[in-house]
């Protein structure tokens, strides 16, 4: 079987469907792929052949017995290493959770299952989802198929190289600042943060509970689109899961498009696109007006705090959320001369970017500094979470670029935290918003592909895709010189 097939889930499915090819055969095939890639790209962290081979051949048996077939039925998917499936390592890229195999199925995996796909592996991150490189992964950078000598982006890095390599044509990301839409800019891939509460939490290991996210990434939109599908829905294990009604997200593959507003967002000069990241963007722009949009510039004020709001609240989030790694429930233990030393002992398997974090966030959320750091960055967020919402009375849709440059070499930015966050200018403001984005592929710059992103309305991923798929028409995506 050639490794064409996997370009597509939708190819897949119709192969399965009509027994032109079984789900093992292309299991097979995507892990011989994924074996002889993964040593130079470390996209995945964990291959798990025996479970995939087990998956495969259930749904092969399912067919032969005359059974209906789910709607993902044979189709490899990479899964990224903090959500939990069980029987496979989770370790979040961290020594902290080194060895540990998760005991459950994230919601959304289980989700996966019932919908026939095949979960191949675990991908590689930044350490516990923080960063905009993978270059905090402490198990090595997974490297991005385009250019290896660059940065897939983060924090779902691996899954993003994964599929830009054609290892499989599916991946689940998360998405707390940006962490899906960013690497699926800097690779090439289609990637949808969803909107807040539209995905179950349940086993994704917690960054920032209030802005992280499950979110599909696919080789085409048509894929993430079916994916987005199977995982959408409410979970009563998630407090803050949604229960609204899930539209038809295939559906929107022939909408029209014309009088539909698209909002161009004005940027400041000071987080400006890099030169042919603009070209790119601009001439994005004309094609959707082509396709008979109409642009009108938008103006949100209140961006300008996004970056600084973002990086207080995360981190003041995840220096909560990450206090129960400390040896006695999850992961290795660094036993010492006594309790206190032995939770230190532990606590120093973090990283240097997770120290930093927890460090920042119980600094912000200390008596005497939590007023003027942690609670002005809470009216931060309202001011742009009411910004968005007048700017949505305007416009059906804002378009930005994804990120201002493409992909950066491998160890440009680790000397400089700040510069590293400003990669994520353009994606935590959706993020801060709860707000559905999407970034899907929108042409070259320096042979490095560059991303439009989309951002909607609450629980209006359904436009998002209505354009997603109209644009695609218009620019179909590239894959790298490695894969051909
Ligand atoms: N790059 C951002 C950060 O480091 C976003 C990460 C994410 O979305 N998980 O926090």
């Amino acid at each position: 079987m050639s490794a064409a097939f996997l370009d597509s889930a939708q190819a897949i499915c119709q192969a399965v469907e009509r027994g032109e090819a079984s789900a093992l055969e292309i299991t097979q095939s995507a892990l011989e792929r994924i074996e002889a890639l993964n040593a130079r790209l470390r996209a995945f962290l964990h291959i798990d052949r025996e479970q995939a081979i087990a998956q495969a051949s259930a749904i092969d048996r399912a067919k032969k017995r005359g059974e209906a077939l789910g709607p993902l039925c044979g189709v490899p998917i990479a899964i990224k290493d903090n959500i939990c499936v069980r029987g496979m390592p989770t370790t979040c890229a961290s020594r902290v959770l080194e060895g540990w195999v998760a005991p459950y199925d994230a919601t959304a995996v289980q989700k996966l299952r019932k919908a026939g796909a095949v979960i191949v592996g675990k991908t590689n991150m930044d350490e516990f989802a923080m960063g905009s490189s993978n270059e905090y992964s402490a198990f090595g950078v997974a490297l991005n198929p385009w250019d290896l000598s660059r940065v897939p982006g983060g924090s779902s890095g691996g899954s993003a190289a994964a599929l830009a390599a054609r290892m499989t044509p599916l991946a689940l990301g998360s998405d707390t600042g940006g962490s899906v839409r960013q690497p699926a800019a800097f690779c090439g891939v289609v990637g949808l943060k969803p909107t807040y509460g539209r995905v179950s939490r349940y086993g994704l290991v917690a960054f920032a509970s209030s802005l992280d996210q499950i979110g599909p990434m696919a080789t085409d939109v048509d894929g993430c689109a079916r994916l987005a599908q199977a995982i959408f829905g409410m979970d009563p294990r998630d407090a803050t899961s949604a229960d609204r009604p899930i539209p038809n997200l295939l559906k929107e593959k022939d909408a029209p498009l014309s009088g539909l507003r698209v909002g161009v967002l004005r940027l400041r000069a000071e987080v400006a696109p890099e030169p042919g990241v603009e070209a790119c963007f601009a001439q994005a722009l004309r094609i959707l007006e082509d396709l008979g949009c109409i642009l009108i510039e938008v103006e949100l004020p209140s961006l300008e705090y996004a970056l600084a709001a973002y990086y207080i609240l995360a981190p003041a989030e995840c220096s909560s959320n990450l206090a129960r790694f400390d040896g006695m429930r999850y992961g290795p233990r660094v036993e010492s001369e006594n309790l206190f030393r032995t939770y230190c002992q532990t606590r120093a398997l973090f990283g240097k970017e997770v120290r930093r974090r927890i460090v920042l966030g119980t600094y912000v959320l200390s008596a005497g500094y939590y007023e003027a750091y942690y609670a002005k960055a809470q009216r931060a967020r309202t001011r742009i979470v009411h910004d968005f919402a007048k700017a949505f009375e305007k416009v059906d849709l804002i378009a930005s670029p994804t990120a201002p440059t493409v992909a950066f070499p491998i160890g440009s930015r680790t000397e400089d935290p700040v510069a590293m966050y400003l990669s994520d200018v353009y994606t935590l403001p959706a993020s801060l918003a709860g707000l559905p984005a999407i970034s899907i592929p929108a042409g070259l710059s320096q042979g490095m592909p560059v991303g439009l992103e989309l951002t909607g309305r609450p629980f209006e991923e359904g436009l998002l895709f209505r354009l997603a798929f109209a644009f695609e028409k218009a620019r179909p995506p590239l894959s790298p010189p490695l894969v051909a």
